[in-house]
């Protein structure tokens, strides 16, 4: 793999923009050209004739343009570009929508590849928005299975197909890292070979291959290094935290509600986890409103009763505050004391006079050297937790709530500043959007479970229906009548301000037009990740104090928040939204004991979009509703790339149960084998980078 340290300025015809374009995909060195892989392939292998054409298939064939011009419809906005095109057999009409830069690029007399569909309408055989390439014999983008490479804007597909055959020499220098045991056992090829198919494959079943063996990697590593912090992890201690079994169930009883069974089974594992030596490391998963800050306080008693501390760490700011607020309920008796730490505020309940008088600085020291000296019982915060030199006195516990907005990185640090260096924290983590079992464990490891599936007995399902465009103003009335009767509404925008999105609703826009018209005479206010934190607290704070009847909002709303009076759910845009997100902005409402509705708006005439709302509308189980994400949009997208803690893939699918099962084997055999990968030194040296790169300093 000493290719990395070859820049691509090395390649022929690459300056220094070039350079710069490929940068923008991540490319500097020609281990990261060769790594760089097609996202599909169009195979112009069966060339075919204008006679041969077949209606309705995806057909390559070769053509000179007779004649093109640009013309424009009937109702003026669009533009259709319309070509006569020939070859030996016959001719054909080609059409292009909006693209009337075309009339001029494609020149009359000149052949060209077309590859597209024929369609038959009412003026008979037609090609409709057909891709094309200027005929040339190169055979790298014609005449083969020929690559196609997600790009930015100033790198064309041909020049990019140039540079990685220009690159692909260089292939033979790379030393194939996959032990040959386990490329024997699971029938892989080498990885020069897989690397050459994968870019210029020569046929379907040697590219087949080159991708199995590319996505074997790429998720056997992933599985080495979940392996590797299971070892880790192996090794580390926690202080065992003794069950009072007398003190819990008073606590238990001090709750002004039953707990169900499965509060009752999820608390019972946490209390026996804490009292082993062995971290816990626990996922409490949970529907929205299935009660699950209950049971992570069972925890915390068991925690405090033994002098030990908590830290709870939570996503937004919001958040946090409704924590910090109903930990205050839950701690009344005896009363336990809680600190509350976020970038822009900083509280400590039971407070002093003294203590709410001083500058927010003061307070944080304070408040700092509290936690230190063990004088706080639970510290609850957000991201700052993180970052602040916050040291504790004893910590037992650590909870993660809405993990999946956190990433590895982030859960090490809560640990490691929670832990000492001969001690972790208990971990727990607490999601309401369900991560099917196969990806908690790539993801994380040797995690154990625990599902609150059974919902408090009081809740009334919330009546969930789809609003067309027409039935708007009902809706609307609908909605009025409830605030009449004093009930409180979200509305649920995709963006914050008008934007290049056309047609988008954004909160801006959905506010000012709701002020304006059929809300005049309530009070509206918006929320939204521009405003800043003590904005936010202000306006949440005037919601839950009822002097705002509509609130119209971003996804922040999206988790956790607590509002028993509001009772309504208006979500713009719906198709817009994932599954579990929506399912996560329903769980908003219907906390109360009044009857909740939600209400969904979507323009979206893409059938895929419509299966997915009547699939929410239809369904009220979290869990059902978080596969089906799953299963229709991938991983990706259903946790965001970004802050989901899952890993980013670029070639192997985590859906993919047969390769999932087959990597973990092959890396626990490893591991077991040689624990320090003395054996594979490649393998440790990739390990090892990695864990030094997500643990903080
Ligand atoms: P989530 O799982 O979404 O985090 P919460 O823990 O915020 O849910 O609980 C939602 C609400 O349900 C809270 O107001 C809580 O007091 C209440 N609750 C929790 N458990 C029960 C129960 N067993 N019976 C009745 N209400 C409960
Ligand atoms: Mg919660």
């Amino acid at each position: 793999m000493n290719l990395s340290g070859i820049s691509i300025a090395e390649l022929p015809k690459i300056g220094a923009i070039f350079s710069q374009r490929l940068k923008k995909l991540g490319i500097r060195t020609i281990s990261d050209l060769l790594f760089y892989f097609p996202f599909r392939y169009d195979d112009l292998r069966n060339i075919t004739t204008i006679r041969h054409l077949r209606l309705n298939e995806v057909q390559n064939f070769r053509a000179k343009i007779e004649l093109i011009a640009n013309k424009r419809t009937a109702r003026k906005r669009m533009t259709i570009t319309e070509a006569l095109i020939a070859d030996e057999t016959g001719q054909i009409k080609v059409v292009w929508f909006q693209q009337p830069y075309l009339a001029k690029a494609l020149i009359i007399g000149q052949y060209y590849l077309f590859s597209g569909k024929i369609v038959h309408d009412r003026f008979g055989l037609l090609l409709s928005n057909p891709t094309f390439e200027p005929l040339k014999k190169e055979t790298i983008h014609t005449g083969r299975i020929v690559p196609v490479y997600p790009l930015c804007a100033g790198i064309s597909q041909k020049q990019f197909r140039m540079i990685l055959n220009a690159a692909l020499p260089y292939r033979t220098r790379l030393r194939d890292w996959l032990p040959h045991e386990i490329k024997a056992r699971r029938h892989l090829l080498d990885l020069q070979g897989a690397i050459k198919e994968i870019h210029f494959p020569t046929d379907e079943s040697n590219l087949h291959y080159a991708k199995k063996r590319l996505q074997f990697d790429e998720m056997f590593f992933l599985q080495l290094k979940t392996q590797s912090l299971v070892q880790l992890r192996r090794k580390t201690k926690a202080l065992p935290i003794p069950f009072h079994q007398h003190r819990i169930q008073q606590f238990i009883a001090s709750l002004p509600f039953q707990l169900t069974n499965d509060q009752k089974k999820g608390a019972w594992a946490i209390v026996k986890d804490l009292e082993k030596e062995k971290p816990m490391n626990r996922l409490l998963e949970g529907d929205v409103g299935s009660g699950k800050t209950v049971v992570a306080a069972i925890g915390l008693v068991q925690c405090f009763i033994n002098g030990f501390q908590g830290v709870l760490l939570a996503p937004t700011e919001i958040l946090a505050q409704q924590h910090f607020r109903s930990f205050q309920k839950l701690f009344h008796r005896p009363r336990w004391s809680i600190g509350l730490l976020t970038r822009s505020s900083c509280d400590i309940f039971p407070d002093a006079v003294s203590f709410q008088n001083q500058s927010l600085k003061k307070k944080r020291k304070i408040l700092l050297e509290k936690i230190l000296r063990n004088e706080i019982n639970l510290v609850v915060g957000t991201h700052a937790l993180l970052e602040d030199k916050i040291r504790f006195g004893k910590c037992g516990l650590a909870i993660i709530d809405e993990q999946h907005r956190f990433g590895v990185r982030q859960r090490k640090a809560l640990t490691e500043k929670s832990g000492t260096d001969f001690h972790q924290p208990h971990l727990l983590s607490l999601t309401a959007t369900p991560i099917p079992r196969s990806l908690t464990l790539t993801a994380y490891g040797d995690l154990d479970c625990s599902i609150l599936k059974e919902k408090p007995p009081d809740r009334k399902p919330i009546l969930t229906s789809l609003v067309s465009e027409s039935e708007r103003q009902t809706a609307y009335r609908f909605i009025d009548s409830r605030i009449e009767k004093g009930e409180q509404a979200f509305v649920v925008c995709p963006l914050i301000s008008e934007s290049d999105v056309l047609g988008v609703k954004s909160v801006n826009e959905v506010a000012s037009r709701l002020e304006k018209t059929e809300f005049s005479h309530r009070n509206i206010a918006m929320i939204h990740g521009k405003l800043k934190n003590k904005e936010k607290e202000n306006v949440m704070k005037k919601f839950l104090d009822r002097e705002i009847d509509l609130l119209v909002a971003t996804s922040v709303i999206e988790v956790g928040i607590d509002v028993a009076n509001a009772t309504i759910m208006m979500i713009e845009d719906g198709e817009r939204f994932g599954l579990s997100q929506l399912h996560q902005f329903r769980g908003r409402v219907g906390r109360g004991e009044r009857q909740a509705y939600c209400f969904v708006f979507s323009n979206s005439f893409f059938s895929d979009s419509k299966r997915r709302l009547s699939a929410f509308v239809s369904c009220d189980d979290g869990f059902a509703l978080a596969e089906k994400d799953l299963e229709m949009r991938g991983p990706g997208e259903m946790y965001g790339t970004m802050q989901s803690g899952l890993p980013e893939l670029k070639i192997a699918d985590l859906r993919d149960h047969e390769l999932l099962m087959a990597t973990k084997k092959e890396s626990q055999q490893l591991f077991e084998d040689d624990p320090d990968l003395s054996r594979y030194p490649m393998i440790k040296r990739h390990i090892d980078l990695w864990l030094s790169s997500i643990h903080l300093e």
